[in-house]
C-alpha cells in the first residue's frame, strides 16, 4: 500500500491538510475495496470535524469522477442541462422538472441519488413505480438521452462508483452535514454525467443539512466555483426547507403527488390553501431557471411562461409516462395505499413551524428511509401533511396521516412527530419559498 489508511485518518483527525496523492489512494482504494467500511467511516468523520479547504475538496471532487468515466453525448449537440437539490424532505421536484425541461426540448441526464441522511432520494422515488428500473446500462442511459431527451439513472460502477459507496456510507454515519464532502458528492455526479449546465436547489431551515441562511449560501457559493471551474454555467436557488415541501414524504406518496400536479390537480385544505403549491411553484421556478441557462429564452419570465405552458397542457405528463416506459416501468400499475394513522393536534391555534428534519427521521423510522445500508425499504410508507405554516388548527384536528404496512411502526414515529411541530396563538411570520437566486 502506497500509505497506511490509519495514518491518514490520523492526519485528518488532526487537522493538517491532505495531499491530492493521498486523497486519491483513499478514494480509489476504497472504491476497489481495499479499504474496508470501518477506516472510510472514521476518515469521513474526521473530516466532518476537520473540513478540507477548497484545495482538498477539488482533489475529492477530481478523484471521485476519476472513479469511473465521464459521459460524453456525442450525438446530443443541444445545450444539456440538469439540477440538483442537496436534499430535502418532500422534496419531489426532479419528478416533474425533468420531464417539464424535456418535453420543452431540452435534454436533461439526470444522475440521482438514494434518500440520505433525513432526507428522500429521487431514484427510490422512482422505484416506488412497479418495474422502474433505475439500473440502465451506460449505453441505454445515453441512447434514451438521444432520442427521449430525458433519462434517470444512479451512480453506477461505471459512472461515479465511488460517489455511490461514500453516499451509503455516510447516510448511516452522521457525516452528510459537511460542506467539503456535499460539494464532492454532488458535483462529482454532475460533472461525470455529460451536462453543459446546471441548476443547484441549495436548501436552508430546519429540514436541509445547512440549517442557516449563511451556510447554505457558503455551500451555494463552493458548489458553484467548482461547476465553473469545470467549465459549466451555473445557478443556485437558496429554498426554504423550514417545512417539508407539498402534501406528501414519502416514496410512493411523492409520486403520486407528482402525477397530480402534472395532471393539473390542485389540493386544497379547509382554509383553500393548495397543499401541492410549494411543490408546483418551486418545480416550475427550477425550470425556468434550467431553461434560461441553455440561452434559448430571453429572461427568466419567458422561460417560466413555457414551463407552465408545458406543465398545463399536459406534455410534461406525456413526457413522465414516456420516461416510464424507457424505464420499463408499468405506470399502470402504480397506486398508493389509504391512510392507516391519524396524528391529531392536541390544541388549537396557528402552526408555527416545524422541525422537518425530526419528520424526516421517522421517515425512517417508517422505513421510507434507511437506518442501515442495505435496509429494505416500504415504498408505500409515508406521511401526509394537513397543514402549512401559518394554517389556523383546531383542537382534534389530523395533523399528520401516517401510511405503510407494518402498524407496529406507526406509535413509534407519532411520539417523535408529536415534538415535531409548535402551534401558537399569534400568526406566524410568513417565510418565502424562495430567498435567493445566484447567477
Ligand atoms: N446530494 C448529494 O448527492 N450528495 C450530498 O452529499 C448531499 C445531497
Amino acid at each position: 500500500m502506497q500509505f497506511l489508511p490509519a495514518e491518514l485518518i490520523k492526519k485528518k483527525r488532526n487537522g493538517q491538510n491532505h495531499t491530492e496523492a493521498e486523497i486519491d489512494f483513499l478514494i480509489q482504494s476504497y472504491t476497489r475495496n481495499e479499504i474496508p467500511d470501518y477506516q472510510m467511516s472514521a476518515w469521513l468523520m474526521a473530516v466532518y470535524f476537520q473540513g478540507l479547504d477548497k484545495e482538498e475538496t477539488l482533489f475529492l471532487t477530481k478523484s471521485m469522477i476519476n472513479s469511473g468515466q465521464v459521459v460524453e453525448f456525442k450525438n446530443v449537440p443541444e445545450f444539456k442541462v440538469d439540477k440538483h437539490s442537496t436534499g430535502g424532505v418532500g422534496d419531489k421536484t426532479s419528478l416533474i422538472l425533468g420531464p417539464i425541461v424535456a418535453a420543452a426540448g431540452i435534454p436533461v441526464p439526470m444522475i440521482s441519488g438514494r434518500g440520505l441522511g433525513h432526507t428522500g432520494g429521487t431514484l427510490d422515488k422512482l422505484e416506488s413505480i412497479p418495474g422502474f428500473n433505475t439500473q440502465l446500462t451506460l449505453e441505454e442511459y445515453i441512447k434514451n438521452i438521444e432520442l427521449h431527451k430525458i433519462a434517470f439513472i444512479g451512480q453506477t460502477k461505471e459512472i461515479c462508483p465511488a460517489d455511490k459507496k461514500i453516499y451509503a456510507l455516510r447516510d448511516v454515519t452522521s457525516t452528510v452535514e459537511s460542506i467539503p464532502l456535499i460539494c464532492a458528492s454532488i458535483m462529482s455526479k454532475k460533472l461525470a454525467e455529460g451536462i453543459d449546465g446546471l441548476v443547484l436547489d441549495v436548501k436552508f431551515g430546519t429540514g436541509a443539512f445547512m440549517k442557516e441562511k449563511a451556510k447554505a449560501e457558503e455551500l451555494a457559493l463552493r458548489l458553484m466555483n467548482i461547476a465553473r471551474g469545470y467549465g459549466k454555467k451555473v445557478t443556485a436557488i437558496l429554498s426554504n426547507m423550514n417545512q417539508p415541501l407539498g402534501r406528501f414524504a414519502g416514496n410512493s406518496l411523492e409520486v403520486f403527488e407528482c402525477l397530480e400536479i402534472m395532471k393539473g390537480k390542485t389540493s386544497l385544505n379547509k382554509h383553500g390553501v393548495d397543499a401541492y403549491h410549494d411543490t408546483r411553484e418551486l418545480s416550475l421556478v427550477l425550470s425556468a431557471h434550467m431553461m434560461l441557462l441553455t440561452g434559448k429564452y430571453q429572461n427568466f419570465e419567458q422561460a417560466y411562461d413555457k414551463a407552465k405552458e408545458v406543465l398545463n397542457n399536459g406534455k410534461a405528463l406525456e413526457k413522465f409516462y414516456e420516461l416510464c416506459k424507457i424505464h420499463s416501468a408499468d405506470i399502470q400499475k402504480f397506486s398508493i395505499m389509504k391512510p392507516a394513522y391519524e396524528i391529531k393536534a392536541e390544541e388549537s391555534g396557528y402552526l408555527a413551524s416545524f422541525d422537518a428534519e425530526k419528520i424526516g427521521v421517522s421517515l425512517i423510522q417508517l422505513k421510507a428511509g434507511r437506518s442501515h445500508k442495505d435496509d429494505v425499504l416500504d415504498l408505500q410508507s409515508g406521511i401526509e401533511f394537513h397543514f402549512k405554516v401559518g394554517d389556523k388548527v383546531t383542537k382534534g384536528e389530523t395533523v399528520f396521516s401516517l401510511y405503510g404496512s407494518n402498524k407496529k411502526l406507526f406509535p413509534i414515529a407519532e411520539e417523535l412527530l408529536k415534538s415535531c411541530y409548535k402551534i401558537s396563538l399569534q400568526t406566524p411570520a410568513k417565510e418565502d419559498l424562495i430567498y435567493k437566486v445566484i447567477q
